[in-house]
């Protein structure tokens, strides 16, 4: 049926064919013309429904024009022999038919847009039409002596019609990227009536108002073409033009501008300006054409500027909140730099400001709410800071200010910064409420001293005080967030370590210069172990020894964590299975293993585990993940679901640390968590901090009343051990049992008839460092 309905067009150009051929050979010519017409009415009436077009007005007008079109045809034909007025009843229909025409091509070009440089163009095209009909057809056609007036008028309101109609296709033209078929058909339509007009304009002039019958013909196939236009599918996007975008002086526009600039000097060498009226006519409408040139060439300088305006703004502006950005910040800096200044007291000063927990804001209240919520810090830091720092915004939740200023003056603008993101900020919530949120952010300064060691150029300088802004930020970060950090030069070093560490790290985990030593969990009762604890090692070539605080961490922030863990699990798990077919453990000893949050937001992580598990043949239970608090805190849906598969798949998950972090009961009771490891910081001050006392009781108190395990870390002394064991704690780790150790060493140590406290303080090996 659709297909059909598609094809539809393909069957009214077949009829308007026959119907034009018939009517060219004069066989039933009449009933032809008619039949064409009324369908081409038809079509424009229901073409455009088939297709579902929207909107119908300017379809509409051109049924009406075609309607009216279609009678002066009839009514001229009817009516040819009588005398004026009563033959040019017709023309009425015709002229109204024009007025329908136009007002359909403005309906479509106002949907369109109407671009001024198209505007302009159209109308000198216009002029230069105007001008070649008013002195070719116009005057010669009105000073026909004799004729009644009415006739005269009419003769000369054709070309002035097909001028108007000149326009706005050339306008048409001008606005639109439309060139489907369907526009392409109207086009044509334009043509053929433009000629079928230009044929009678030329006949008028010798006062003639109908001419042969094959005159009529252009109109017949304007019909045809016009028909096609509104069956065709494409139809629908003649009124969802695209506009053109800007085009100067292209060439197609020069192909219609010039002539129309060169019409008056045309007419006026080819027929001659003999008679006031000519030169009145060539006089103002050349100047008219200069006006609109000059206004056009104007307009097109200006928008040029303007749009290299934009361009640059856009290049150097963040589009969000209207601010420089980082490019245009390096800009600003530098000159600031490199501005000689009398006032001695005054350096530069940057201040890096990062916000806190910003993801948070976007996972919670949607995207658009952390756009507007960066768009009000922006605004606030304008408000609250003097007109002379500059203020940018140089990375999704970053800004950066600077100013010239003396010390206090720049601590009394950190204050300010903080103040700014401290209080609270209204979010618009996806549901269309409000909420408050209070953000707070993370900051790094830095002043600006000549010389200093830095480079001498204002560029470097400039780089460099961002770079050290941007690590006493993340200084800031590190040492707990909502704060600022006044950057020092050993702030530098450690980056500069950090960044040697992670390629060294790459490089080691490439040639596999990590090894994994175990440290044994002990049942308190026997003094035997009941697991072990996978630690990573490193041994640098050069650096020696390099402990996990150090390594876990950079690993961490640069992402090779995932390749790190996966490793170990894979290598810890293979060596429990290797003890266990030695004979080294039993059946109920279990590894306990490190995994970063990083991993644990891999929906894949358990799938994976499970087949590894599988391949070494130890049980799921035999394996404690040991997860970080921050996990439960800031874990996503994803990392709950990972967790739930993990306890689904039998693999037990304990909280490192305890204690340090969150700890709060709540997030116990709704993670799937079998256990937790009291950090070593409350183990040390047991047998003389009463406190730490009371929070492990407390510890072991809700441990067992949630069901979980609870192991200590960190044991060192026998004192510390007894008071635990008082406590009810069955499970701990420490160097008073034995430190971590390589697998051969562990299995010598452990491994039935080597038992002992003592025995292990012997076996210690003394590479190996601290744990
Ligand atoms: P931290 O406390 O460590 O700074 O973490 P954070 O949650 O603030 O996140 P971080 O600074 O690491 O990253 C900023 C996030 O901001 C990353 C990105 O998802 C988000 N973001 C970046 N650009 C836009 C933005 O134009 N609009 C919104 N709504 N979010 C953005
Ligand atoms: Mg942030």
């Amino acid at each position: 049926m659709s297909l059909r309905r598609d094809r539809l067009w393909l069957a009214f150009l077949a009829l308007g064919a026959i119907c034009t051929v018939l009517f060219a050979v004069n066989v039933a010519a009449d009933l032809a013309s008619a039949v064409i017409g009324g369908v081409c009415v038809l079509a424009w009436a229901f073409g455009p429904r088939l297709h579902g077009v929207r909107p119908r007005r300017p379809w509409r007008l051109m049924t009406a024009a075609a309607s009216f079109f279609l009678v002066g045809i009839i009514v001229r034909a009817m009516l040819v022999e009588q005398p004026a007025p009563i033959a040019q009843i017709g023309d009425a229909f015709t002229v109204c038919g024009f007025g329908f025409f136009i007002a359909a091509l403005v309906t479509f070009q106002s949907r369109w847009g109407m671009d001024r440089h198209a505007l302009l163009d159209g109308l000198i095209v216009c002029i230069g039409a105007a001008l070649a009909s008013t002195l070719l057809f116009v005057l010669p056609t009105a000073s026909i002596p004799g004729r009644p007036g009415i006739v005269t008028v009419i003769a000369g309101l054709y070309p002035l019609l097909d001028t108007v109609t000149v326009l706005l296709v050339a306008n048409l033209a001008f606005t639109t990227a439309v060139r489907q078929p369907s526009f392409m058909l109207m086009g044509s339509m334009m043509l053929l009536v433009f000629c079928g007009d230009l044929g009678y304009a030329i006949i008028g002039r010798n006062g003639d108002v109908t001419g042969p019958r094959l005159m009529a013909l252009p109109f017949l196939l304007a019909f045809t073409l016009g028909g096609a236009a509104a069956l065709h599918p494409t139809a629908k996007a003649l009124a969802r033009a695209t506009p053109l975008p800007i085009q100067a002086w292209s060439l197609p526009r020069m192909l219609l501008i010039g002539p129309a600039v060169a019409m008056p000097f045309v007419l006026t060498v080819t027929l001659g300006a003999e008679t006031p009226v000519k030169r009145w006519a060539l006089g103002l409408g050349g100047a008219a054409i200069v006006v609109l040139l000059l206004v056009r060439a104007s307009d097109a300088v200006q928008s040029h500027a303007a749009a290299q305006r934009r361009f640059e703004h856009q290049a150097t502006h963040d589009p969000l909140t209207g601010l420089p950005n980082r490019r245009m910040l390096s800009i600003m800096v530098e000159r600031l730099l490199s501005e000689e200044r009398p006032d001695r007291g005054a350096n530069v000063w940057m201040f890096y400001l990062d916000l806190d927990g910003f993801k948070l804001v976007n996972d919670s209240w949607g995207h658009p709410a952390g756009d507007q919520l960066i768009i009000d810090v922006g605004t606030r830091l304008r408000h609250a800071l003097p007109a002379a720092a500059t203020i940018a915004r140089v990375g999704g939740d970053e800004f950066v200010v600077v100013q010239r200023c003396t010390e206090p003056e720049a601590m009394a603008n950190a204050r300010r910064i903080m103040e700014c993101v401290e209080r609270p900020l209204v979010v618009v919530t996806a549901e269309g409420g409000t909420a408050d949120v209070v953000i707070g952010a993370s900051m790094g300064i830095v002043q600006s001293l000549k010389g200093g060691g830095r480079a001498e150029r204002a560029e470097g300088l400039a780089d460099a005080l961002m770079r050290d802004a941007d690590t006493a930020m993340y200084r800031a970060k590190e040492s707990g967030r909502n704060r600022w950090t006044v950057f020092d030069a050993s702030m530098r070093d450690a980056v500069r370590e950090r960044v040697e560490i992670e390629v060294a790290l790459r490089a080691a985990v490439a040639q596999e210069q990590l090894s994994i030593a175990y440290q044994p969990i002990i049942t308190m009762t026997t003094g035997r172990p009941a697991g072990a604890e996978a630690l990573c090692r490193w041994q640098h070539p050069v650096r020696g020894w390099i402990g996990p605080n150090m390594f876990i961490a950079v690993a961490e922030d640069s992402n090779l964590i995932s390749a790190l863990g996966a490793w170990v699990l894979r290598e810890s798990v293979s060596q429990l299975a290797r003890w266990r077919a030695d004979g080294v453990v039993d059946d109920t000893f279990w590894m306990s293993v490190n995994v970063s949050p990083r991993q644990l937001g891999d929906p894949v992580f358990a799938e994976r585990l499970g087949a590894t598990l599988r391949q070494s043949g130890v049980p799921a239970e035999n394996l404690v993940l040991e997860i970080t608090e921050s996990v439960m805190v800031e874990g996503s849906d994803l990392t709950e679901r990972v967790l739930v598969d993990l306890r689904a798949l039998g693999v037990r998950i304990s909280v490192d640390d305890f204690g340090t972090g969150f700890s709060a009961l709540g997030y116990l009771r709704r993670h799937p968590v079998t256990g937790v490891k009291i950090d070593r910081s409350f183990v040390n001050g047991l047998g003389t901090s009463a406190e730490d006392e009371e929070i492990v009781r407390a510890v072991v108190a809700m441990s067992s009343a949630l069901h979980l395990a609870v192991v200590a870390e960190g044991v060192e002394t026998p004192a510390q051990r007894d008071v635990l064991m008082a406590l009810g704690v069955p499970l701990a780790q420490g160097w008073l049992w034995g430190r971590a150790v390589d697998p051969a060493t562990f299995a010598g140590t452990w491994s039935d008839g080597q038992a002992g406290i003592q025995a292990v303080r012997v076996a210690l090996p003394a590479a190996v460092p601290s744990d």
